[in-house]
């Protein structure tokens, strides 16, 4: 019916369209030229030596225009790597693949990223977390002809005394959560694994040992923590049936009147691997379980990086029935292999931790 001006209409968009690209093309261009990198590498070397017993891996990068800001990025996931992100800088000649030494790093990338950035990936065999590396401008050396430059140099394994010296020398802790009284739930436990990862990592397990650490940092800051559980067992007792777990868990929360939050930590699935990122739950009518949510909330998505997927409500029985405001908080993906590796990572665990103490201390603040 509306056929023959649909076409003509189509028509007209389709041209319009296509000006536009074209007019987007042109001014995309045009703020390259403006906008062009004021440092470009000129020069790339790597070699490996020994000192003091250690053996390392030197790359060096010549910068043409001299220093220029970075920053480093870590990535302990396959492809392990070490990121050095040269900011305004462009890759030039130098080649954009380049093989390693192979016993330290297997290969060097470099990318150069929308905003005039260019990422240095140095993919590695081991977690940069066992590597020890420096990072460091050299000047230009006349005789060896080598450039301004960029030096990177990793050595294949970390000393005892580096481990050391990267410890935090005191607990986290938050001064304002001293006397108030937590309640923290590990999700499931005993006979009842939760959701499993596809490398076999219970849900279970991820609980308990991010609401351990919860407690550690609570108890260090002065807080009186009560948890559901603190070992691998059920609540209410082997093979209960939901209600009786799920009450259970309530019953220790609201046996004691002195109680003031109820959190509960848990870790998503879903039958896709693709779905990943952090979700945090309060009941609906419950003004301040959902201010105690979304302060969590927030504080997990800006320590962690994990996606945010909301604070949400949700009738989950846990925090239905507790009779204060209580959370639930699905940490992330266990049916995600990236998600899954985060999660059984005792750094992660910590750091997850250390974020939802973080949300627990805002939330006291609000008072
Ligand atoms: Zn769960």
């Amino acid at each position: 019916m509306h056929l023959s001006f649909f076409r003509n209409r189509l028509w007209k968009m389709l041209l319009v369209l296509a000006a536009f690209a074209g007019f987007l093309g042109l001014a995309e261009d045009a703020g390259r030229a403006e906008a062009a990198a004021s440092h470009e590498l000129n020069y790339f070397k790597y070699e490996t030596f020994t000192y003091e017993g250690r053996n390392w891996l030197r790359l060096e990068l010549g910068i043409k225009g001299g220093s220029t800001e970075y920053s480093t990025n870590v990535r302990e996931l396959t492809p392990k790597q070490l990121h050095v992100i040269l900011s305004d800088t462009a890759r030039g000649k130098v080649k954009s693949d380049i093989s390693l030494d192979r016993k330290i790093a297997k290969y060097l990338t470099l990318r150069e990223t929308g905003d005039n950035a260019l990422d240095v990936m140095v993919s590695l065999n081991k977690p940069v977390a066992d590597q020890a590396y420096k990072i460091y401008f050299a000047e230009p050396e006349r005789h060896g002809k080598k450039p301004y430059r960029m030096v990177i140099e990793i050595a294949e394994n970390k000393l005892d005394s580096e481990y050391e010296a990267e410890k935090p020398k005191t607990p986290d802790s938050f001064e304002n959560l001293s006397g108030h009284r937590i309640v923290l739930d590990p999700g499931h436990g005993g006979s009842d694994s939760g959701a499993r990862g596809h490398n076999g990592l219970m849900e279970k397990t991820a609980t308990l040992a991010i609401s351990k650490n919860v407690a550690d940092i609570l108890r260090s800051s002065g807080a009186i923590v009560t948890m559901t559980r603190d070992s691998d067992v059920d609540v209410y007792g082997p093979m209960a049936s939901d209600h009786d777990e799920l009450q259970a868990r309530v019953d220790v929360g609201n046996a004691s009147a002195g109680n003031e939050i109820f959190v509960s930590i848990h870790c998503d699935a879903f039958t896709s691997p693709s779905a990943h990122g952090t979700s945090t739950f309060y009941y609906q009518s419950s003004y301040r379980g959902k201010l105690l949510a979304e302060a969590i909330h927030q504080a997990i998505v800006e320590e962690t990086g994990l996606a945010s997927r909301g604070a949400k409500t949700a009738r989950f029985y846990v925090i239905k029935n507790s009779a204060m405001p209580a959370t639930l908080i699905e940490t992330a993906f266990i049916s995600n292999y990236q998600e899954e590796a985060l999660l059984g990572d005792p750094d992660f665990q910590y750091k997850i931790a250390v974020a939802i103490c973080r949300g627990i201390s805002r939330y006291f603040n609000m008072r």
